[in-house]
């Protein structure tokens, strides 16, 4: 019986020394690079929250930014990423052109105090902690229709069939709702640049898989609008600023668990 009292004691002693142990912590808080929070792929959902030191500096104003009348924004607090702003504008002035100009843009980012007030106000089921939302990285808005339910207006349809060609994505889509783990929202729209948001289109990922896709294949070269593109995934550990490109032009972002991700206008 003592033999087993001891072991018992050596498990649980043992146990709480792994999880608890200061130098284990310390090593996996220091493991990821910085670069593995900042970016336009960053990943974030239940297990990814966004690491509030590395919020876009860039917020702005979402009002159009010239006399252009191609959407509506419901009020003047809504903000977004500055570097977003000129392909959403685009986006919209594509609707514009094919005729829709009834999208009534509703949210774009919300601060974690904001977020906190959504989650007490609404609870769980139709808002998330502070931190867990996409709209806390300012890449994110939420675009109505002032003509109806997204899902049944043609502003609903033209955005899932367009807004990949300006670097966005429909983040949470109906044949998804398995892996992002949110509801279908027609609405919701997620900024994650070019050539990626043409890619997950070609090949029906969501955000998640796409990760995981880059991942796997660590470099992929692809093609958009004539434009080559190197896509390269390098785990944080075997990343150094040294393996950026020299005269070329190329973008960067983790994806807000251990890599970091670098795409080059080959
Ligand atoms: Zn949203």
């Amino acid at each position: 019986m003592k033999k087993i009292i001891s072991i018992l004691l050596i498990l649980i002693i043992g146990g709480w020394l792994i999880t608890n142990n200061p130098f284990i912590k310390e090593k996996y808080t220091t493991n990821g690079h910085p670069f593995v929070y900042k970016g336009d792929l960053l990943l974030v959902n239940h297990d990814f929250p966004v690491k509030e030191e590395y919020i876009q500096k860039d917020i702005v104003n979402a009002h159009q930014s010239n006399y252009s009348n191609y959407y509506i924004v419901l009020s003047k607090d809504i903000l977004i990423s500055e570097h977003i702003k000129a392909p959403f504008e685009a986006l919209m002035e594509q609707a514009y052109n094919d005729g829709i100009s009834t999208f009534l843009v509703s949210s774009g980012f919300r601060s974690f105090v904001e977020q906190k007030k959504l989650y007490d106000q609404y609870g769980s089921k139709s808002a998330l902690p502070a931190g867990y939302s996409e709209h806390n990285l300012g890449l994110s808005l939420d675009i109505g229709s002032s003509q109806g339910r997204m899902e049944d207006t043609i502003e609903g349809q033209w955005l899932a069939e367009n807004v990949w060609q300006h670097g966005f994505i429909m983040r949470y889509p109906k044949n998804k709702t398995h892996i992002t783990k949110i509801k279908y929202e027609p609405w919701h729209i997620r900024y994650v640049g070019l050539p990626h948001s043409i890619l997950m289109q070609e090949k029906d990922l969501a955000l998640e898989e796409y990760i995981e896709f880059l991942k796997t294949e660590q470099t992929v070269h692809t093609s958009v609008n004539g434009q080559d593109y190197i896509i390269e995934y390098y785990p944080s550990e075997q990343f150094s600023e040294d393996l950026l490109p020299e005269n070329q032009t190329y973008t960067i972002s983790g994806d807000n668990q251990s890599g970091i991700i670098v795409t080059t206008e080959a």
